[in-house]
């Protein structure tokens, strides 16, 4: 086979990525391996493996090789380093703040996020780690809770339910010249839509389980590494993570504290079905998008709708910055009903969309945000947030777009 490097596009280099490093049997999908131990001829090599001196495989909490082929996959998908994959987005997100941070340390993090991520600092705090809330839209407001303590920013792309767009390159600037690791959450955008290695990002968390799975049918999360940020200048490294180059420091720990420590531990049988999901991203993010932009245009001109939440709207408060930094507004919307109509009346009108509460899925999906996932939080915050009892997400999928308008539109009917 003729391996001379050809440019690659991003839906080529996923498709031809599990040969890269050899075909097994001649199997084109990555085999699944379910072993949980791995065994060495030469003891001398299962310890050079544990002491990180040569590549392997030890034990399956720790990965297995049909994970490490998603992790590839992915690494390509955001132009990064090296990958770390998990059971969950929010194990991923748990594995970067648990193995990154002391008690003592800051955090600056998006007001609006994601509600089990909020939930999850809030646990870190109770444990020593400061968090403070920011509206991310607006870098100064950042800065202004920077203290000496700060070691992470974490932001979303786009903020889920009301698609508020961080300012995504200013913050990493911000970063850049105080040194501190900037996650980001591109979730909601998936790589097709955007690389926040392009704004300084230091580390980009997706949750497999939306866009990149696509197929709702399998769990899963990661972490990448973009090469951007300079490990050598954070203080919290343990010296047994040292012995890699600098550029594998903070992944490595990620991987030694957040999963093997921590459990979270994505199974081949997960990491297939995501693996054969990512193979269509970028085709299923187009129609997604294109189906997202045309309802949210029809939802905008409608008598019994209050507003529409989408970034590729023209009167989107983010729209110049979706325009500059996306490929595509996203397939995420909300939408306000008038107040004379009840949620719940709507949502069981319709016939096609589904009344459920993942998101990223082929199926549009729609959930009564406030009765639903921001729930628990209660009004006072739902208030401060912008989320009205009459919200409604929905997260376009890729039927045929006139079905889906013409589902809304009975639905909304007098
Ligand atoms: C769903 C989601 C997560 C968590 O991912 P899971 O795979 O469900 O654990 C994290 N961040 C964002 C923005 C999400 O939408």
């Amino acid at each position: 086979m003729i391996t001379h490097q050809l440019p690659r596009g991003f839906t080529t280099a996923i498709l031809h990525s599990d040969r890269d490093g050899g075909i097994e049997h001649g199997a084109l999908h990555k085999p699944l391996h379910l072993s949980v131990a791995y065994g060495y001829r030469d003891a001398r090599d299962l310890a050079a493996v544990f002491q990180g001196r040569a590549p392997g495989y030890i034990y399956g909490r720790q990965g297995n090789p049909t994970s490490a082929a998603l992790e590839a996959k992915v690494t390509r998908m955001e132009d990064g380093v090296a990958t770390v994959t998990f059971a969950t987005g929010m194990a991923a997100i748990g594995a970067v703040m648990l193995s990154l941070l002391r008690e003592g340390d800051h955090v600056v993090a998006s007001r609006f996020m994601f509600g089990n991520t909020i939930s999850q600092f809030n646990t870190l705090a109770a444990f020593g780690a400061a968090v403070t809330y920011v509206d991310a839209t607006d870098a100064a407001e950042v800065e202004r809770a920077l203290t000496p303590a700060t070691r992470i920013v974490f932001v979303e792309t786009i903020a889920n339910p009301r698609t508020q767009i961080a300012d995504l390159a200013r913050i990493g600037a911000l970063c850049a010249a105080r040194g501190l690791v900037y996650v980001v959450d591109n979730t909601m955008t998936s790589p097709w839509l955007f690389r926040p290695k392009a704004v300084g990002a230091s580390l980009v968390v997706n949750s497999l389980t939306k866009y990149i799975g696509g197929h709702g049918n399998a769990l899963a999360g990661a972490v990448t590494d973009t090469g951007v940020f300079d490990w050598t200048r954070y203080p919290n490294i343990a010296d047994s993570y040292k012995g890699a180059a600098p550029a594998m420091w903070g992944l490595t720990q990620i991987r030694k504290k957040g999963l093997r420590d921590w459990g979270a531990t994505l199974s081949a049988e997960q990491a297939h079905h995501i693996a054969v999901g990512a193979e269509t991203l970028a085709l299923r993010m187009e129609r997604t998008c294109a189906n997202a932009q045309a309802l949210a245009s029809f939802l905008d001109g409608h008598a019994s709708v209050r507003a529409v939440h989408y970034p590729g709207l023209p009167g989107h408060p983010q729209h110049a910055l979706a325009k500059a930094l996306f490929r595509a507004g996203g397939g995420l919307l909300s939408f306000e009903l008038d107040a004379g109509i009840d949620c719940f009346d709507f949502l069981n009108r319709l016939a096609i969309v589904v009344s459920s509460s993942n998101l990223g899925d082929n199926r549009t999906l729609a959930i009564p945000v406030a009765h639903t996932i921001f729930w628990e939080i209660g009004a006072a915050k739902r208030a401060e947030m912008g989320i009205a009892d009459q919200l409604i997400r929905v997260s376009v999928g890729i039927e045929e777009r006139d079905d889906l308008i013409a589902d809304f539109a009975q639905a909304l009917a007098p």
